[in-house]
């Protein structure tokens, strides 16, 4: 009797899961060499030939195509350490990869659902030491926590003119909510340009667009600009139907044309009455419209994307209008100034003295696209993990300080656990030790030599002892400025220890036929 479609193809026991264990260890090996600030970069090419250029954990993992689930499955954890916090992401990954080779190590001699439960068990207490060990946060090691964030990438060497701007941009953008401070990033906004050099990069508050002005009999620049947002084009409505217009005699022709002109026009009036003196259209405008508009003296931009429109609605208070006829006053926003820039051959619309102040853009420059694409990345990382640090005001020493001091009390919660659950709580506490091996591995430092001396430091309760990257062995975090937010630890820890028990507790593995390689977009399950 079949149960399963013929075809169907069925993995269990132990085999699913060590095959499952394995891919997911290849995604963590990936990433490894690119940790901490002595990580190295990766090139990234794709079907297209499209070269990138990284260190950054969720990028690489990002373009690498992955088949297996459950990769893919790690491959998650890295999306959502990136979206929680911005920062971490290689952390996570590379944590996640250690449970599961520790976990299978074990999986001889304990269940597997004795192992996730040890590993709950050793996660909740990890974090409760992260709390304890935290520190609290001061203008100053914000400025270390940005950083610490830039440091290993490739442009750390700006990190002196970036980490300042990342302070100013989050800081800018915070808001005191009867919660503490929230930061949004994505008030940040980053803009790149290629000429220059990184170290011009600089922080403008209000909004960027790298747009131009439509017709260059508009004013370049508009003083205490009066702003309305279309999502609509400026054309004529083309009719539903497809209508065929039978134009029998010249005059008919011209009142057509005639009758599309003043149509325009009265759009045009529309706005102009309205007080506009700036346009910024989501879609196109018309080449008769664009005309009407110069004449009138009004700034206008086309083809500005939805989420530019959306971020201009936000800082100057203007609300987004689909039907121009019915534009009025109430509709427009306000900022101190438009104006256009050049910047090489590139154009921008700066909005600049917005109400909002709580927007503020980067203009990222940098001497050809991968710098300032990594640059941008970057900023990115510094940015969110700013925010965080900032938002919660905690902080934790780096170089894998905390992990070893986490490791350390681990191992002493482990033997008032017993059971088998200990075993499990002792193979997280080794496992959470990559973090430091692998920043002493990637520092060139011999591995085994800087575990001993962080242990035997960390016993002696220097707690903020972490691999020195600039020397040989060990040094004081604290006093090297190095520092990362809690909740990117507690958040890397807490992501790595879910996949790792879902992948760990998977022990059958049903595929359907068809879910093959020939499968164009790749998002498929092959063995
Ligand atoms: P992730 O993607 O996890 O953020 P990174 O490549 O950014 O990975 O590396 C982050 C790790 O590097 C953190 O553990 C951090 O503490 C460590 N680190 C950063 N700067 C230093 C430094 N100067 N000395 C030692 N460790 C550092
Ligand atoms: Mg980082």
């Amino acid at each position: 009797m079949y149960i399963l479609k013929e075809g169907t193809q069925r993995e269990q026991g132990r085999n699913a899961r060590s095959n499952n264990i394995q891919a997911s260890r290849a995604i963590a090996n990936a990433v490894r060499s690119t940790l901490g600030p002595r990580g190295m970069d990766k090139m990234l090419v794709d079907t297209m030939g499209d070269v990138v250029i990284t260190n950054d954990g969720a990028t690489i993992l990002d373009e690498i195509d992955v088949q297996h689930p459950a990769a893919k499955m790690v491959i998650e954890v890295a999306e959502t350490q990136d979206e929680a916090c911005g920062d971490g992401t290689t952390t996570a990954v590379v944590l996640a990869g250690a449970l599961l080779r520790h976990a299978e190590d074990l999986s001889e001699d304990v269940h597997a659902t004795r192992i996730t439960r040890g590993f709950r068990l050793a996660a909740q207490r990890a974090i409760e030491i992260l709390h304890e060990e935290a520190f609290d946060i001061d203008d100053e090691t914000l400025e270390h926590v940005a950083r610490t964030a830039m440091a290993s990438k490739a442009s750390s060497d700006y990190a002196n003119v970036l980490a300042p701007l990342v302070v100013d941009a989050v800081q800018a953008v915070a808001e005191t909510t009867p919660h503490g401070e929230s930061v949004d990033p994505d008030d940040i906004q980053i803009v790149t340009q290629q000429g220059g050099s990184v170290e011009e990069t600089e922080l403008v508050e209000g909004i960027i667009l790298s747009k131009e002005r439509v017709h260059s009999g508009m004013p370049e620049s508009i003083q205490e600009a009066r702003i309305a947002l279309l999502d609509t084009p400026i054309e004529i409505r083309e009719t539903e139907v497809d209508a065929q217009i039978q134009i029998t005699d010249p005059n008919q022709l011209e009142t057509f044309l005639d009758e599309e002109e003043s149509q325009l026009r009265r759009i045009v009036d529309t706005i102009k009455e309205a007080g506009a003196n700036v346009v910024f259209c989501q879609k196109g405008i018309d080449d008769l419209a664009q005309h009407f508009l110069a004449k009138e003296g009004i700034y206008a931009v086309r083809r500005v994307k939805k989420s530019d429109i959306q971020h201009l609605a936000r800082a100057t208070g203007a609300s987004i209008t689909s039907d121009v006829a019915s534009l009025t006053e109430e509709d427009l926003g306000q900022s101190g100034w438009v104006e256009e820039r050049r910047f090489g051959d590139d154009t921008f619309t700066f909005v600049t003295e917005c109400p909002d102040a709580r927007s503020v853009s980067l203009l990222v420059r940098g001497g050809t696209e991968h710098v300032t694409q990594e640059a941008e990345r970057t900023l990115e990382d510094a940015i969110g993990a700013t925010s965080v640090a900032f938002a919660d005001g905690a902080i934790l020493p780096g170089g894998g300080a905390p992990d070893i001091e986490v490791a350390l009390r681990l191992r002493e919660y482990a033997g008032k656990i017993g059971g088998r659950e200990q075993l499990a709580i002792e193979a997280f506490a080794d496992a959470i030790e990559v973090i430091p091996r692998t920043l002493a591995e990637n520092a060139g430092h011999d591995a085994i030599e800087t575990l001993v001396d962080l242990r035997s430091e960390h016993e002696k309760g220097r707690t903020t002892i972490g691999v020195d990257i600039e020397g040989r062995s060990v040094a004081d975090m604290a006093e090297a400025n190095v520092w990362d937010p809690l909740r990117v630890k507690a958040q890397a820890l807490e992501s790595a220890t879910d996949v790792a028990s879902l992948v760990l507790r998977i022990d059958d593995v049903i595929a359907a036929q068809g879910f093959g390689s020939d499968d164009e977009d790749g998002d498929d399950f092959d063995f």
